[in-house]
């Protein structure tokens, strides 16, 4: 793998959490009903991701991690969601692998006996072996950017990193409560939803009892709101008092993509007015769906920031559904 592989790899897999993202994606696509996120020290020093999908033959973890391949159709759907998956499709498993240590055990759900063991180093393949493992998928990336020192030097510490990883973890496990999802940090769990409740429930796995308790529904249709391309806008909201400085709880999708956009905060932020205090910003899940050609991906494909054809619209929009949420709440 020559030095310009590693600079581009470099460019796409920014730091943990750009690989966290990409590995927990494919293990939901893959149809797992549970995926546990492991990290140490921010996930500088180990990434895994365990799943119980469908699980890869010998055969299908040798293609995995080659350049250019994907099993995935990049169909019609992907187009007309407007939010494409990923900026590298076919890529990820090849170019984390290029930039860490690299290590997929891999068994297909319907197969018994043995899976495979795949070790990858920089971008070369060290070893294949069946081994002993349970169904589904555990990948494991050790010692991100360990050939790219510049990259490396790059991040943050251990607490931001791990931030980021957390913020990923947890927008996955909000928008899909049918999933149990984990995530644990240097030994110590942080959060596990069930996978077995509605958001409420993921809302309470994750951020605890007190959030839960404050959380109030938003439920609207497009033609219950002001002109504009939202076909509908749901999810919970806090009331204002459960509240902290920090964006970071602001959990917004557009047609089921975790996605920022200065409109949606906007719209969510007028809706509270004055009852949140200065730099204050409340607890929120919400799911926007939207027609795909209304939506531009381009801003910054890698912060997952969108903007709207009328970002006017979507923000009168967004303030009008979360405002009739907090008001048929008396506030
Ligand atoms: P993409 O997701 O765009 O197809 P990736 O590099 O992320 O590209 O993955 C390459 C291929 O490896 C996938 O298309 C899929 O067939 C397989 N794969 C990756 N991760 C998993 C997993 N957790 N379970 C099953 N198959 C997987
Ligand atoms: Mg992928």
């Amino acid at each position: 793998e020559d030095t310009v592989a590693r600079i581009a790899a470099g460019e796409v897999v920014e730091r943990p959490a750009s690989a966290v993202k990409e590995l927990v994606e494919n293990s939901l696509d893959a149809g797992a009903s549970s995926v546990d996120v492991t990290i140490e020290s921010g996930g500088t020093e180990l990434i895994r991701v365990a799943d119980d999908g469908r699980g890869m033959a010998e055969a299908d973890l040798r293609a995995a991690v080659r350049q250019h391949t994907t099993s995935k159709i990049e169909g019609l759907e992907d187009l007309e969601s407007g939010v494409a998956t990923l900026g590298f499709r076919g890529e990820a498993l090849h170019t984390i692998g290029s930039v860490s240590k690299l290590n997929i055990r891999s068994r297909p759900r319907d197969a018994d006996g043995a899976g495979t063991e795949l070790v990858y180093e920089g971008g070369d393949v060290v070893s294949v072996e069946p081994t002993g493992c349970p169904a589904g998928t555990t990948v494991e990336v050790e010692d991100l950017f360990y050939n790219t020192p510049a990259r490396r030097k790059f991040l943050k510490t251990t607490a931001t990193e791990f931030a980021h990883v957390n913020r990923v973890v947890t927008r996955y496990a909000l928008a899909n409560p049918d999933v149990a999802v984990s995530l644990t940090h240097d030994g110590r769990e942080v959060f596990s939803t069930t996978g077995q409740g509605d958001l409420q429930a993921a809302v309470l796995s994750v951020y605890g009892r007190e959030v839960a308790a404050a959380m109030i529904p938003v439920e609207a249709d497009g033609d219950e709101l002001p002109v504009g391309p939202l076909e509908s806008v749901t999810g919970l909201v806090s009331h204002p008092e459960t509240n902290r400085s920090s964006r970071e709880y602001l959990a917004t999708y557009v047609n089921g993509r975790a996605v920022t956009a200065d409109a949606v905060r906007e719209g969510i932020m007028g809706a509270y007015g004055t009852q949140l205090g200065g730099d204050r910003y409340p607890f929120v899940v919400l799911f926007l769906d939207v027609p795909g050609d209304a939506v531009d991906v381009n801003v910054h494909p890698r912060k997952r920031e969108v903007r709207f054809d009328d970002d006017d619209a979507v923000r009168r929009q967004v303030d009008a559904a979360v405002e009739r949420a907090l008001l048929e709440h008396g506030l």
